[in-house]
C-alpha cells in the first residue's frame, strides 16, 4: 500500500507505514504522526487507565483537524 498524501503530490511510489485510525487511509512515515493515548479497561464498574500508553497512529490531515 502506499501513502495516500504522497500519491496527491504526485509520489506513487512512498511505501505506507499503516492505516490512519480516523479516516483509514494509508500514509507514510512523513505523513503519519504516532500519538500516545491511554486505554480505558473497566474492572467490574471501575474504569481503569492503563499504565503503559497504546500507540494511535493518525494522518496530517486528521491530526491538523483534530488539533485546530
Ligand atoms: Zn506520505
Ligand atoms: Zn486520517
Amino acid at each position: 500500500m502506499h501513502c495516500y498524501d504522497c500519491a496527491q503530490d504526485g509520489r506513487q511510489e512512498t511505501a505506507g507505514i499503516g492505516a490512519c485510525t480516523r479516516c483509514g487511509l494509508f500514509t507514510c512515515a512523513d505523513h503519519a504522526q504516532i500519538l500516545r493515548t491511554t486505554v480505558q479497561r473497566p474492572i467490574g464498574v471501575i474504569p481503569m487507565t492503563s499504565v503503559r500508553p497504546a500507540r494511535r497512529l493518525v494522518c496530517g490531515a486528521c491530526r491538523t483537524a483534530e488539533a485546530s
